[in-house]
This record gives structure tokens, C-alpha cells and sequence, in this order.
């Protein structure tokens, strides 16, 4: 997949950069610990599924949160990963931030791609 957005491949990404480059263009999901947006890189129109996912624990309350940003080349594409469930969109190349229960500090953003 050819993809020439700036952000995508950037070693030096950071959150914000991802922030203030993206622009959201619809809701597909706002819940507690699940939200899906479609957003629009406002440089190359580069279109991606964005997904943030906290993962509950009720051990002792410190959450694991999932960032996500699925490039995608259509509404339809990112309809379609949304019929999915959590664990199927780890398959999918992205650029993500974790921040696992037992980590300190966040890591990424870093790139998946296959
Ligand atoms: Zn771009």
C-alpha cells in the first residue's frame, strides 16, 4: 500500500503532530472505552481510521489504552473495520500508541505495516 502522507513513516511523529494534522470528519463510535472517528490528514486528504481503546482494570484501576490510526482509502473501508472488534484491528498496518497497564510511560507513536 502506497502511502505519502507525511506522518506516515515520520521517525520523529509525535501525538501532536497526529492532532493537529488530522481532521475529524465523522463519529462512528464515542463510547466509554471505545471511540472510532474517521479523520483526514489536512495536507494529502490521506483518509484514516482512528481508534482509542482502554482496556479496564479492575485489579487495580490503572487502564491500558490503544491508539490507533488505520489509513484507509475510503468511508466504506472504515465502515467495515468498524464491524470488527478490537482485536481484529491490531491486524491491520497502522501507527499507534500503547500504554499497557504495566508500563510507565506510553510508547510509540511507531509503525505497523505488513
Ligand atoms: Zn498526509
Amino acid at each position: 500500500m502506497p502511502l505519502h502522507c507525511h506522518l506516515w513513516g515520520d521517525r520523529n511523529l509525535k501525538m501532536q503532530m497526529l492532532n493537529n494534522s488530522l481532521i475529524m470528519l465523522k463519529v462512528f463510535e464515542d463510547s466509554p472505552h471505545l471511540t472510532r472517528k474517521l479523520m483526514q490528514c489536512n495536507e494529502c486528504r490521506q483518509l484514516y481510521l482512528y481508534e482509542f481503546c482502554e482496556i479496564v482494570d479492575r485489579i487495580d484501576g490503572n487502564d491500558s489504552t490503544y491508539y490507533k490510526w488505520i489509513p484507509v482509502e475510503s468511508i466504506g473501508e472504515a465502515e467495515q473495520l468498524c464491524k470488527s472488534e478490537f482485536p481484529d484491528l491490531l491486524h491491520c498496518p497502522s501507527i499507534r500508541i500503547d500504554f499497557p497497564t504495566e508500563s510507565e510511560k506510553s510508547e510509540g507513536p511507531y509503525f505497523i505495516s505488513f
